[in-house]
Formats: C-alpha cells, structure tokens, sequence
C-alpha cells in the first residue's frame, strides 16, 4: 500500500529511527520522551498527497492528533493546512505560518471567543454544529460587518465500525445535524445577511480501516446535495482515515478511498477537504521509556515503566494497543504471564500483557511503538508529573522539539 515505507524499525537488532539507534537516544535524554521521524512525516503526508493527486484536495492536518510547534512547521513547509478545535489550536496554526485560507474550525462547543477569532482572522470555514452556534456566528459577524464562510456537519448515521469511544458518526452521537435538522438549518442560513454557506463537512470517527462506511458517507452527502440543490463549495470529508498498529495489521486503502472520493466528485465543482490527523503523524513517533522495577506477583511478571497513561493515555481510555519493543533485539525469551505498567497510581494504567517477551532486566529501555498521534497531545501532568519531551531524527540527526518540562515549572503550576 501507500504507506509501507517504516522508518522507524530493526536494523542489525537495534531498533532504529531513521539511521539512529534508539538506544543512543536513550542513553543522552531523560526517559520517558517521545522521538519522530521527520521522514516518516514527510513519507505519510505525501502518501495522502498522491493517493488523492486528480483531485488536489485541500489537507488540513487535525491539530489535535499531535500539536508540536516543530512538526506543524514540517507540515506547513509540505504545504498542509489545518484543521483545529479550539482557540489554542488555532493560534498556533497561525503561528508556525499555515494561511487561515487553508485552517477550517471544527468543534461543537466553540465559544464566543473562539468564534470571533475565527471570524477576524477569516478562516476557510467554520464548521458549525447547531443552530445556536450558526446564530452566534451570524451576530458575531454583523457586529464586525463581516460576510463569514460557514460550512455544517452532517451527522451521516453512519459508524465507523471502529472503538465505541471514537466513533463520533452514529445518530445518537453529539455530533453533527441529522439529515432533517441539516436541511432545515441550510433554509435559515440562506436567509442570514453575514453568513456564506459554503461547506459541508462530516467526520465519522478515527482509526477506520474499511472504506465501506466512506461510501456511506459520500451518498449520505449526495443525498443533502440532491435535496437542497445547493452547490458547495467546499466538501470536508474529516479525517479518520486507519492505520496499523501491528505487524499485520491492516491499515485503510488510500488507492480505494481516493476512487471512491474522484468518482464522487465528479460533475461537481466542489473543492475536497480532509482532516487526517493519525494517518500522518501516528506512525512516526515512539515512546521511549526505561524498565524502573520488575516485579513478581502472583505468578505475573509485571514490568514498571518510567512512562505512564499520564503520557500515553490511549491504551487506559481507548483500550488502544501500542506494540512494545526492546531498543536491543536478543535471542533470550521470558515465558508467562508479562504485564506492562506504568507508575501511576490507578489500575488502568497498564500498556500491555504478553505471553512471551525478550528477557529483559531493571534499567533497560523499551520503545511503545506508533504514538505519534494522540499521544503527547493527549497528555497530561496526573500525579504531578512533568510533560516530557519530544525529539525528532532526520537521518543520524537528532534534536529536542520539546523541552521535558521543569520541576520548577511543574511545581509552581
Ligand atoms: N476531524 C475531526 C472533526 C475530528 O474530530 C478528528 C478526530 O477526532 C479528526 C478530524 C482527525 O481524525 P483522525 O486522526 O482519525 O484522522
């Protein structure tokens, strides 16, 4: 597929990122930290830019999936927008350069702040999700004499077939306006002085890695078009778009999700966006981490990591799985029943359990493996922890993106 170039992986038994052995980074920053691989980035982002190539769609990376400073510059540099859900997000898509013709503003709680920097900055579209906020948008606009691009979400009814807590396309779900509120709402929008309707948009859900509910998706939005007879000028199709997080796992099918989307658009002249977020930053970030303790108990080998669900949240609230390797590959196995854990203290925060693991011992380092997305974005400082850093390779090179935060820092927040 259009993916499979892995520039993070074993080379001669060390895992590598890029030409760098993981465990040379180990040794000069502090565990736990995150590292990317800026070809890996640039691998991915191009690999959704030349699926979709006959169509030039406008790729507006969801900021949510990893907010570093250094990686949106990368992006900005490929030629990505943004697509982003709160002030913060926002002001540092300005930030590292990315043109607010290029940002659309998704959310469904979005305040009266947010929305009147949206308005001023003039953002490609708000994408608003209910009658309340079109009205907000409205006034906010007539108060600063400013014609303002809106488009709405669609809540489609359709799942994403993926984990319950990040599917977001089900009629019972927040988000979106169903088939007949949508409808009703484009009537009242068309009678509003400072609003543009411009855009539909419609985001499913993450990690999907079938393209059979895209093509729900599509005809739900033919079905709106066809009714209201309204041409958009934008078409956001969200993000949402899988990828494997084993060895054999399946990621989506670019080539199949790009044919569906060129046969879509054709005899339209509506402009596509998407909003991919894990597709080009999950895979190319590892959590790098050192065994404190191992611990016998009850016939369970647990071993204590110095990185927690305070760092990686994922496996505690989604029930995500990251692969872990050893940064050293051996030969010696250790058989039974292997937890890993982190220090925190709940009983949710455990990474993964094993049959079957490497031998390893107190102070070795192990990587969790495709953390990119979701990961350090996701983060947080529970039981008064440090932020860690975040570093990124490019060949043998290697630098901090993110400073560990300081205790000092920390214990004066
Ligand atoms: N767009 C919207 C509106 C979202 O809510 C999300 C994620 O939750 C995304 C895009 C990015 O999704 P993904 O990382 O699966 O591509």
């Amino acid at each position: 597929s259009l993916n499979k170039m892995n520039y993070i992986r074993l080379r001669k038994n060390n895992l590598c990122v890029e030409n760098l052995p993981a465990h040379k980074l180990a040794k000069k920053y502090k565990t736990p930290f995150y590292c990317y691989s800026l070809a890996q980035l640039k691998n991915n982002y191009h690999a959704v830019n030349n699926a979709f190539k006959t169509i030039k769609p406008i790729i507006c990376f969801s900021i949510k999936s990893n907010s570093n400073l250094a990686l949106l510059k990368e992006l900005k540099k490929m030629g990505a927008g943004a697509d982003v859900v709160s002030i913060g997000e926002l002001l540092k898509a300005t930030k590292v350069g990315i043109s607010a013709k290029k940002i659309v503003f998704s959310g469904i709680g979005k305040t009266e702040e947010e929305i009147r920097m949206a308005i001023k900055k003039r953002v490609l579209l708000i994408n608003a999700e209910s009658e309340s906020e079109v009205n907000l948008i409205n006034k906010i606009s007539k108060k600063i004499s400013i014609k303002t691009s809106i488009g709405i979400r669609l809540n489609p009814n359709v799942t994403g077939k993926t984990h319950k807590k990040i599917s977001t396309g089900g009629k019972n779900e927040k988000f979106g306006l169903v088939y007949k509120d949508f409808i009703n709402l484009c009537k009242k929008i068309s009678k509003m002085k400072n609003l543009k309707l411009e855009g539909i948009s419609v985001h499913i859900g993450s990690q999907i890695t079938n393209v059979k509910p895209f093509k729900e998706v599509l005809s739900a939005i033919n079905k709106i078009i066809n009714k209201t007879k309204i041409n958009f000028k934008f078409i956001d199709l969200g993000g949402g778009m899988g990828i494997s997080y084993t060895k054999k796992g399946r990621q989506l099918n670019l080539k199949q999700y790009a044919q569906l989307v060129n046969k879509f658009i054709k005899n339209k002249n509506s402009k596509i966006i998407f909003e991919p977020g894990r597709f080009i930053i999950g895979n190319t970030g590892i959590l790098i981490t050192k065994v404190i303790y191992i611990k016998k108990s009850n016939a369970k080998n647990f071993i204590i990591l110095d990185a927690g669900m305070n760092n990686l949240m994922r496996p505690a609230l989604y029930d995500a799985h990251h692969q872990i390797l050893p940064l050293k590959k051996t030969n010696n196995f250790l058989k039974g029943n292997i937890e890993f854990v982190g220090p925190i203290c709940e009983s949710a925060d455990k990474f993964s359990k094993e049959k079957r693991f490497q031998k390893i011992k107190e102070g070795d380092f192990v990587g969790l493996t495709n953390v990119g997305a979701y990961g350090m974005s996701l983060s947080s400082n529970y039981n008064t922890r440090p932020t860690i850093a975040e570093i990124i390779v490019k060949g043998s090179k290697h630098k901090i993106i993110r400073k560990r935060q300081s205790l000092q820092n920390l214990v004066n927040n």
